[in-house]
């Protein structure tokens, strides 16, 4: 069953085209990550699905209600975790989750179930002023208001940005758990890796999805040569990478360059091995040479698709 229908939705402010026509549909249950850099249309796309902003065109049906004439349907069944600025500062804790559950006509007695798994870990600080909380308190205070009133749909707006690591996993695996409940969720995030952990994801770049499939199946279609190249003077050895025209691509990736190899052609001859390569760095007395083949990552399959 199909929870969210996007149909060739656009959104431009003055002058800046934030939606360049994006389609998609999620199913009941699944975990949709949308996945991009900063000022891809992350945060525009989330708006107009829960009916904060208007699109200028297109259409976009959520749990069977049309964002634009539904509006109110929407807003009592979606929860919404913006990327910042959702709780109110000043106030504690407790008073923040009250606020959300009265505002939907509830209680934190009556739901307190929908929440527990996250707020009981936040729930010794109840009384604490929500600006004095940690990064990582405040994603699960924020998304325990984002659910006391059991969404149908939820829309996690860079959950995990400004996060530690185990705050983010902790926050993965709540929204899993919630998944197995039912609960459809969109999820926006700039980490690529965090992709893995979603059934699907969109990627997005300057308000347009390159692609829409499974983690899995989108690794599985990258097609080019890639290794994983280090060095002693990894700053330099990227610059020379990059000026070798066997090179069609090279990125740094953590503690290496990820290097994509142009395929053999009539233009170019035999394709470049290894030890071409060695011998390459060798001759721009590059030194502790290390080179090895790699399977794709999202991100190295986000960089294909915008290259
Ligand atoms: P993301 O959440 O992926 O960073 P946004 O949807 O916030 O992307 O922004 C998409 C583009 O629209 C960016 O170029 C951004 O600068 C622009 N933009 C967003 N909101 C506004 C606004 N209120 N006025 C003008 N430009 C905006
Ligand atoms: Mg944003």
């Amino acid at each position: 069953m199909k929870v969210v229908s996007v149909n060739n939705i656009t959104k431009s402010y003055k002058g800046v085209e934030a939606l360049k026509g994006i389609s998609f549909e999620v199913e009941k249950g699944e975990i949709f990550g949308i996945i991009g850099p900063d000022g891809a249309g992350k945060t525009s796309l989330f708006r107009i699905l829960t009916t904060l902003l208007l699109a200028d065109s297109g259409t976009a049906v959520v749990d069977g209600n049309d964002v634009i004439t539904d509006y109110k349907q929407i807003r009592r069944k979606v929860g919404y975790m913006p990327g910042r600025f959702s709780l109110y500062q000043d106030l504690t804790v407790e008073e923040n989750l009250h606020i959300f559950a009265t505002l939907f006509g509830t209680t934190i007695k009556e739901n307190y179930h929908l929440v527990e798994a996250i707020y009981s870990q936040i729930e010794p600080f109840k009384d604490r002023k929500a600006g004095a909380l940690s990064g990582g308190m405040k994603q699960k205070l924020a998304l325990s208001c984002a659910l006391i009133h059991e969404p149908v749909v939820l829309f996690l707006d860079e959950p995990t940005t400004g996060v530690d690591p185990v705050s983010r996993k902790e926050l993965w695996d709540v929204l899993k758990d919630l998944k197995h409940r039912g609960v459809t969720i969109l999820v926006s995030t700039p980490y690529m890796d965090e992709a893995n952990m979603c059934d699907r994801i969109a990627l997005i770049q300057d308000g347009a999805f390159l692609k829409i499939d499974t983690p899995d199946q989108i690794k599985a279609n990258y097609d080019q040569i890639l290794w994983a190249v280090r060095g002693k003077e990894m700053f330099r050895l990227l610059k020379d990478l990059r000026s070798n025209k066997h090179i069609i691509a090279s990125h740094a990736f953590g503690d290496s360059h990820h290097v994509t190899i142009q395929k053999e052609t009539e233009k170019m001859g035999k394709s470049f091995n290894k030890e071409d390569l060695k011998t390459y760095l060798k001759e721009k007395n590059h030194t502790e040479i290390e080179i090895e083949p790699i399977e794709a990552t999202i991100e190295d399959c986000f960089m294909e698709l915008i290259h």
